[in-house]
């Protein structure tokens, strides 16, 4: 499943040269050479997982774009990269005040806009094209449907148990304490007792143990939790 991007570029060259870019990195690109249009295909086509808008346009401007998409409740969650032949501060500052995530400034190259884009759609949670799934052993945990499967058989996993999995599975064979868990998963905003973490640990290896795969998690006395092919 790659990411979709609508590009909203009112020159053509440099809008079919952004497609074309787009097109070879494995990203699904739809092209809008004005706001109004690419507020239309908004309005009637699945929310794309980026915008990629062009900062001068005719009629509204691409910053006209982003507060529109911006204060609309199911756009305003979609990234936002203006492209702007405008360096300045003062530029640069009114386009993320508008709500853009980041910008480029022309002229770029391909591979510049490829980082920003790969950087953004990671930021903003969209799974990049590359990497759909990890493995380890029998376990498998889809990063783009939320599903883990053992042997092909779907687990059912709660929202926090499948954050800890993707989090043990991102970095196995090594040790946390549970403040570690606690700042990983939950977040370090977060206030959560200790205590949470091995109820939350306790359910997830429930689920993995009617599966049959409960040793993946295993317990460090006095230190914490690892997750181990190993066991
Ligand atoms: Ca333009």
């Amino acid at each position: 499943m790659s990411a979709a991007i609508l590009v909203l570029e009112d020159e053509r060259d440099i809008r079919e040269m952004l497609a074309f870019c787009l097109e070879q990195a494995g990203y699904q690109v739809s092209q809008a050479a004005t706001a109004e249009r690419a507020l239309s295909m908004l309005k009637s086509e699945p929310a794309p997982d980026l915008l990629l808008v062009d900062w001068m346009l005719p009629g509204a401007s691409g910053i006209d774009f982003t507060r529109k998409v911006k204060r609309n409740t199911e756009l305003a969650s979609v990234p936002v990269i203006m492209l702007t032949a405008r360096g300045d501060e003062d530029d640069r500052v009114q386009g993320l005040e508008a709500g853009a995530d980041d910008y480029v400034v022309k002229p770029f190259s391909p591979r510049e806009l490829l980082a920003r884009v790969k950087a953004v759609l990671r930021r903003s949670g969209t799974v990049s094209a590359e990497k759909e799934a990890i493995s380890h052993g029998r376990i498998t945990l889809d990063l783009a449907s939320h599903r883990v499967t053992v042997d092909q058989e779907l687990l059912h996993l709660g929202p926090t148990e499948f954050r800890i999995l993707r989090f043990f599975m991102e970095h196995p064979e090594r040790v946390y304490s549970r403040t570690q868990l606690l700042d990983s998963v939950w977040g370090q905003q977060v206030v959560v007792e200790e205590r949470t973490v091995d109820v939350h640990i306790r359910r997830l290896r429930k689920v993995l143990a009617e599966a049959g795969v409960e040793n993946y998690v295993q317990t460090v006395r006095g230190t914490g939790y690892r997750f181990s092919r190993m066991a």
